[in-house]
């Protein structure tokens, strides 16, 4: 018999919530809104709800016909607790949240909250690219890079519920400043911001591109920190733009760096990538993959075997569907 439940994936730049039948893994309705770096404790809550409600609507079903809500959020959290410690991508405002509990409070049903890679990674092990072996880790790159490790079956949460941070592991000593605050991290070389940050750079300094007409609204003068959207990147790769080739290429690289140390260290069978920018920029991956291969011990470069998420921008909402249902 089906048995149904609410996945909420909240990332740097949208929430995503989902009603998912958790024997299948299928989404039955959805729900969808744009986050913003300014959002305080209270309407990062709201779109929690907000966003409920729509797949609620969505799916044609009630809260009675539901056994959980599950939410993974960019940032660090408290599993036991359900409590939002605090996050490098969304506003700073937000400390010690108590998530679950207020959405316990408004819907009536228990909740649960994990950090948005891990419930990705619970996604793609049940349901996705993962279903089929027991090791291996999960990737996903976005406006940060997130890191899920599954062993023997399970996710590795850590002693504090942080294994797996991957984009926050050092790759240059004394490097470019990260958005956690922490120096030469990987996500601050090889994450969509990364790679929005470094064009923008480009543009300032005149180097010609066809991102001025992609974007003829962008001001690089003026740039915000906004992560420019995977689509923009793939068209300018389409169009043989030399400017956006050499960037995505040094960040593929060191997101293959990063990851021939994760092969070296964790031997896993399988590694997961995922996120819009590896989805949509082939480029990206295969050059990743290179590296990976080239640089890892040859036994483990060899043998690991590098594949793209399933479940596509779901694997976050399915996996928290399924934390919520065991709630
Ligand atoms: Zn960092």
């Amino acid at each position: 018999m089906a048995r149904y439940a609410i996945g909420v994936d909240f990332g740097g730049t949208k929430v995503l919530a989902a009603v998912v039948d958790v024997e299948t893994g299928k989404v039955k309705g959805t729900g969808k809104k744009k986050t913003s770096a300014k959002d305080g404790p209270d309407q990062l809550v709201d779109r929690i709800f907000s966003t409920c409600d729509d797949a609620l609507k969505d799916a044609g079903m009630k809260i009675g016909q539901i056994a959980g809500i599950g939410v993974g959020i960019a940032g660090q959290v408290d599993t036991a607790k359900g409590l939002l410690i605090g996050t490098a991508n969304l506003s700073r405002s937000v400390v010690d949240l108590p998530i679950a509990k207020r959405i316990t409070d408004r819907y009536n049903v228990p909740a649960a909250l994990r950090n948005d890679v891990h419930i990705a990674a619970i996604g793609e092990d049940r349901f996705g690219a993962g279903k089929d072996v027991d090791d291996f880790v999960c990737v996903f790159v976005g406006t940060g890079i997130g890191g899920g490790i599954v062993s023997h079956g399970e996710l590795v949460t850590g002693a504090t519920g942080n294994a797996g941070e991957l984009g926050h592991t050092t790759i240059a000593v004394d490097g470019r400043i990260c958005g956690c605050g922490g120096r030469g991290h990987l996500e601050a070389y090889a994450s969509r911001t990364a790679i929005t940050n470094a064009l923008m750079g480009e543009l300032r300094r005149g180097q010609p591109s066809i991102l001025r007409e992609l974007l003829p609204d962008v001001d690089p003068a003026a740039y915000g920190g906004e992560a420019m959207r995977s689509g923009v990147i793939s068209k300018a790769i389409k169009a043989g733009d030399e400017v956006t080739i050499r960037v995505v290429t040094s960040a593929a690289e060191y997101l293959g760096y990063g990851l021939a140390s994760i092969v070296n260290f964790l031997n896993p069978q399988r590694i997961i990538l995922g996120g819009g920018v590896i989805e949509a920029v082939d480029m990206l991956f295969d050059t990743a993959e290179t590296v990976i291969r080239r640089e890892s011990f040859p036994a483990a470069g060899e043998k690991v075997e590098i594949v793209r998420a399933a479940l596509g921008d779901n694997s976050g909402v399915v996996g928290a569907a399924v934390i919520g249902a065991d709630a």
